[in-house]
């Protein structure tokens, strides 16, 4: 089972990419979180990437499609496996197919208005000693800003900045018509209302990935996911 997380930046991928991966156990992968490690650990992949991603452009489809390949490659994605972040370009969306071309697959694009994105993401701070994701828009007012899980100091990711937000929204819009139609011709796909509470985005997924996973047992007549 491959499930696709689409959707703007800041528009709840990672969130319900960690809910589904709790739930039904396939591990999510996310590229900027690939990314930035590679950034953090200084290798090859990572400075090629590193100025693209400050800038907010899309680092080259050769190196984030390497980079997920060999992800998916590892011995727990083989039952299945949810990408945050990937495919972003319809060269990406290719190669994928030819990554794995065969098994159930389901594609959510969780939808949110462009300004709602831009406030989330300004809001958006990580702790510099857990990673751990805050919203300051959910922290009560005169709050510091400091990581309520360690008391680490909280950091905006230098293409969070609202300068850089605005390039980010403007490739996600230019790409994305060309994959949702690649996906809805696929008959895979399913847009999610993005500006509801995470608990409710959560329950509609799970309606269509029950479904999604019923369906794919009949066909291969095992209890086994795809
Ligand atoms: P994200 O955390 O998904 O918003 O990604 C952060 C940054 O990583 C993006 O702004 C891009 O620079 C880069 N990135 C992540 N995923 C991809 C991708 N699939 N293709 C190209 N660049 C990506």
């Amino acid at each position: 089972m491959r499930i696709i997380l689409l959707g703007a930046p800041g528009s709840g991928k990672g969130t319900q990419g960690d809910l589904i991966s709790g739930k039904y156990g396939f591990p999510k992968i996310s590229s900027g979180d690939l990314l930035r490690q590679a950034v953090a650990d200084g290798t090859p992949l990572g400075r090629a990437a590193e100025a693209k991603m400050k800038r907010g452009e899309l680092v080259s489809d050769d190196v984030v499609i390497g980079m997920i390949k060999d992800r998916i490659k590892k011995e727990d994605c083989q039952k299945g496996y949810i990408l945050d972040g990937f495919p972003r370009t319809i060269s990406q969306a290719l190669s994928l197919e030819r990554m794995s071309p065969d098994g159930a697959e389901i594609v959510f694009d969780i939808h949110l208005d462009d300004q709602v994105v831009f406030d989330r993401i300004s809001a958006r701070r990580i702790c510099s000693g857990c990673n751990h994701i805050f919203n300051l828009q959910l922290k009560a007012i005169g709050q510091r800003e400091i990581c309520e899980n360690c008391g680490g100091t909280l950091i905006q990711r230098a293409d969070d900045k609202p300068e850089v937000i605005k390039d980010r929204l403007k490739n996600y819009h230019e790409q994305r018509e060309t994959l949702v139609v690649f996906y809805k011709e696929k008959n895979v796909y399913l847009c999610v209302e993005g500006d509801a509470d995470r608990a409710k985005i959560f329950e509609n997924i799970c309606i269509f990935l029950d479904n999604k996973i019923a369906q794919a047992q009949r066909t291969t007549g095992t209890d086994d996911c795809l």
